[in-house]
């Protein structure tokens, strides 16, 4: 089967050194390999196989220092503030058409890196990227201030200007589109910045970083290090002269974060963090499109979704008829090698992933779960895991309180609405859910009841660059895309003049 023999992807890895003030370097600290020292690096692997990708330069607080160095030079000197609005978003439109023109080498850099389908890469997600880079551009000349009226002979206007550095801290699940989500907004408000990939993950940003210089950004405005969390990310939430930190990842990770950010300047923090998402099948559902569109929203990008639609809520009315063809559907999933073609699941990021979510599966059998399907690896190598059904969950159980981030569906079956409210808001977590049904009561009554940042009724995973998307709850703070993300990279200015008569004479 093609999970046993991959296929060897068609680019080359150029970029693996560090990116600080314009420029590909190695890490300051060395590995010394006699005679000649070399910057430290640290390998990035293959998902289908787990052999190294490339070996990528490593960086941690010292390269943290230098590029918010540089970051800070650029903010405080450097013309990417001061130059004219429509300059920028000049910048981020021709940044977005090299993004269009490169799609192949970087959806093959993100299948390769992350192993989710080259399809998914090329035509659902680079789409989205060069989008939200597009539309933070038209924001660029808008985000101005107001003209206040005063109570007294005063003239009062507010000026939004740029937060200052930004410190930008983003997970492996969606390389890019988590670095067009930070990047876009924090550039286009005339910030600088210093973007931490994950460490599953660097290869996209530092290649659409490049990019970005070719599309004329100035040295020093946009400095991305490749590095783990307990150094490069910790010395850059803790950093005293980043202005500014947004961070997507982990709810233990965020705490920790935004206790660094608390410890050091007090920086306003941004959190994107997990889920726990409800996924409601009404009585009235047609069992048929409620079961895709059910799949779709769990085992989209192999689970690894923070809003995956991971507990399944379906009414008595059409439980079995929905287990019966969620097990089927579950069983007809393509999974195998990310290129090729209509492959719809390809591996989980790492082997860490892969054992965790094993795990929890059989936490799930052992608290009484019913397995309808998968529950083990599929071949011998890489960390292909079998599309999972679980039916009978109930909320005490582990499968349904975690998130496994990974291809397991738990299904709960409800009875009533009031008790199906209480049961799917009884978790930390608020990011998003999905209810189905073509009654316009039921979907008003849930769409106010749940307590979670985003609502899709009748569909799932919808992205424009213009809604606003963050989780209530422990899902996380604050808003990212749309005009909403704007406000976490301005800061406003009030300025009150004096007048000599008032203002009408
Ligand atoms: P993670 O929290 O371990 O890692 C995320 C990022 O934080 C990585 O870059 C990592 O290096 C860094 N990091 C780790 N420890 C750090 C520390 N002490 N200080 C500073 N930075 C540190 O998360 P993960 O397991 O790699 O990613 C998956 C998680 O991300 C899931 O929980 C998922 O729900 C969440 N996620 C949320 C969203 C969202 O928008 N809400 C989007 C994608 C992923």
């Amino acid at each position: 089967s093609s999970v046993n023999n991959p296929i060897t992807p068609s680019v080359k890895v150029n970029c693996t050194q560090l990116l600080i003030n314009g420029k590909f370097v190695d890490s300051a600290s060395a590995t010394y390999i006699s005679p000649n020292p070399i910057g430290k690096t640290f390998p990035t692997y293959d998902p289908r196989t787990g052999d190294v990708i490339a070996h990528v330069s490593e960086g941690d607080a010292e390269d943290i220092d230098r590029a918010v160095s540089a970051a800070r030079k650029a903010f405080d000197e450097g013309p990417w503030p001061r130059m004219t609005a429509y300059e920028r978003a000049k910048v981020l439109f021709r940044f977005a058409d090299l993004l269009d023109k490169h799609t192949e080498e970087l959806s093959t850099l993100e299948t390769w890196d992350n192993g989710k389908p080259y399809e998914q890469s090329a035509k659902i997600e680079l789409p989205m990227i060069s989008r939200v880079i597009r539309y933070y551009a038209g924001w660029a000349d808008k985000v101005h201030g107001l003209t206040v009226p005063a109570d007294g002979p005063h003239h009062v206007q507010t000026i939004n200007e740029p937060i200052g550095v930004a410190g930008q801290i983003i997970p492996w699940n969606f390389p890019l589109l988590m670095f067009a989500w930070k990047v876009g907004p924090a550039l286009a408000c005339g910030c600088t910045i210093v973007l931490k990939s994950a460490e599953q993950t660097p290869l996209s940003a530092l290649f659409a970083a490049k990019l970005l210089h070719e599309a004329g950004l100035p040295p020093g405005v946009l400095n991305v290090i490749s590095g783990f969390g307990s150094t490069a990310g910790a010395a850059l939430s803790s950093h005293m002269e980043v202005d500014k930190l947004a961070f997507t990842g982990s709810s233990d990770t965020g705490k920790i974060v935004l206790a660094a950010a608390a410890k050091s300047n007090l920086k306003p923090v941004t959190l994107e963090l997990g889920g726990k998402s409800p996924f409601i099948v009404c009585k009235d559902a047609d069992v048929d499109k409620a079961v895709e569109l059910a799949h779709f929203a769990l085992f989209f990008n192999q689970g690894q979704c923070c809003c995956a639609g991971s507990r399944t809520y379906v009414h008595e009315s059409v439980y079995d008829e929905f287990i019966e063809k969620a097990k089927a559907r579950a069983l007809k999933r393509r999974v195998g090698d990310p290129f090729k073609a209509g492959t719809e699941q390809g591996p989980q990021i790492d082997s860490t992933q892969f054992k965790k979510i094993l795990r929890y599966i059989r936490s799930g059998v052992e608290s009484g779960a019913t397995l309808v399907a998968g529950g083990e690896r599929l071949g011998n190598k890489g960390y292909y895991i079998r599309p999972t059904v679980f039916a009978n969950v109930k909320e005490d159980m582990l499968i349904a309180q975690d998130e496994i981030f990974g291809p397991v569906q738990s299904i709960l079956k409800f009875k009533d609405l009031d008790e199906l409210v209480r049961r799917a808001n009884q978790t930390r977590y608020g990011l998003a859910a999905g209810v189905f049904t073509n009654d316009l009561e039921t979907a008003n009554t849930l769409t106010r009841a749940l307590r979670v940042g985003t609502v899709w009724i009748n569909c799932y995973d919808v992205f424009d660059a213009s809604i606003p998307f963050g989780g209530y709850k422990m899902s996380g703070q604050g808003r990212e895309k749309g005009v909403h993300c704007l406000s976490n990279y301005l800061q406003v200015k009030a300025v009150v003049t004096k007048l000599k008569n008032p203002a009408w004479m």
